[in-house]
């Protein structure tokens, strides 16, 4: 049995090495480095994957976040409501650029934004709202819309862990993750479901407007060359990274069956005991399982963790702190005991190994191990 990862990036290249090698060989042929002609296409085959009018491809996730919101044209003091349950750059953007994030809690099940939680935070200064698809689920984008609607905020989903599900709407409507609110933001680190070999990102949008002035702030806030209309950035994909997604892109959907795969895997071993909550899966949303994360009940976890670890296995908590208790972002609005959900949540989760090269072999033998420690 070959070495347990958390992600087998190496196992999964080899399936698609001559492909990526001989497409990134080209890209150093020409030289085309920067804005080359695998940016343009990958960017029109996404495009095409996710019905969305506009892809922007940009340098990472987190600049994804942030050009959004400057696209929108957020003004210092603006409040922008997040989950304090997340990857620290959802906040991260909002507070650098002089906003001000509104954390609330999510949900016991989804773990994603709880509506009633939204509901409680929207002041007269709230202008946007930052949903989380996390850990490969959609959140209920009924409901966000709704309340977004109905306020006037801007939606911004932030679709770094759910590239490639689907959303079912009440109406029977489907949509992509990332294609629902007026912007969506991915990210294509290498361990997300969509990753490239280094850093990158993307901004969708439907709004024709909204991308001209995105495709302005990602080039230094210029339309002609050398002319700056206004401050932008220098966020960029670069030709290499664009050639690997260009490859991994065709692959994504069966990607995410095989997450599905090894997740329905597990869900059946850990059926038996009600010592682990197996993820919940909504009804809205297919789930793509960016992680694979378990709730415990009364379980050591990390006694479960170390024991694991013991055996080669390696298991991860994600996330340990959330956001409104981490020293960064700790302010005199938030108290221990304010999100009880997300705090419950960030001491009982743990994550096993999730990837698209998972074995039955393996699964079987991770299984064991969870199963033998807490039965202990
Ligand atoms: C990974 C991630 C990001 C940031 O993406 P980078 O490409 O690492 O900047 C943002 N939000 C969430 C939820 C993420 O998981």
């Amino acid at each position: 049995m070959n070495d347990i990862q958390m992600v087998d990036l190496k196992g999964q290249y080899q399936k698609i090495k001559d492909k990526v090698d001989a497409r990134i060989a080209e890209v150093i042929n020409s030289a085309a480095f920067i804005n080359g002609p695998e940016v343009k296409s990958f960017q029109e085959e996404l495009e095409q994957y996710l019905d969305v009018k506009h892809v922007i491809p940009c340098a990472n996730g987190t600049d994804a976040l942030q050009i959004a919101m400057m696209a929108l044209d957020l003004k210092p003091g603006d409040e922008v409501i997040t989950t304090t349950f997340t990857f620290v750059a959802t906040a991260e953007v909002i507070a650098l650029l002089g906003l001000v994030p509104v954390l609330v809690d999510v949900d016991p099940d989804t773990y994603t934004i709880n509506a009633e939680s939204l509901k409680a935070a929207i002041t007269d200064k709230t202008k946007a709202i930052v949903p989380v698809h996390l850990f490969g689920q959609c959140s209920n984008m009924d409901e966000v819309m709704e309340i977004a609607n109905e306020k006037c905020l801007f939606v911004i989903e932030d679709n770094a862990q759910a590239i490639g599900a689907d959303y079912t709407f009440k109406d029977g409507t489907v949509k992509k993750a990332g294609t629902i609110g007026l912007v969506g933001c991915t990210s294509f680190f290498p361990s997300k479901n969509l990753g490239c070999y280094g850093d990158g990102g993307a901004i969708f949008t439907n709004n024709d407007k909204l991308a001209e002035r995105i495709r302005m702030v990602v080039n230094h806030g210029m339309k002609v060359r050398y002319y700056h209309d206004e401050i932008g950035v220098n966020s960029r994909l670069d030709s290499i990274q664009a050639a690997v997604l260009g490859v991994k892109l065709p692959e994504l959907d069966q990607y995410n069956a095989a997450r599905r795969a090894a997740a329905d895997f597990y869900d059946a071993a850990f059926a038996g005991t009600n010592k682990i909550e197996t993820p919940a899966r909504a009804p809205y949303s297919t789930h793509v399982f960016h992680q694979y994360t378990l709730k415990l009940n009364g379980v050591d976890r990390a006694g479960l963790q170390q024991y694991l670890s013991d055996h080669g296995i390696p298991a991860m908590i994600y996330y340990p702190v959330p956001l409104h208790l981490q020293k960064a972002y700790k302010d005199d609005r938030y108290n221990d005991g304010d999100f009880p959900v997300s705090e419950d949540l960030s001491k009982r989760v743990l994550s096993l190994p999730m990837h698209t090269e998972l074995t039955k072999e393996q699964l079987t033998f991770i299984t064991e191990k969870v199963l033998e420690f807490i039965n202990k």
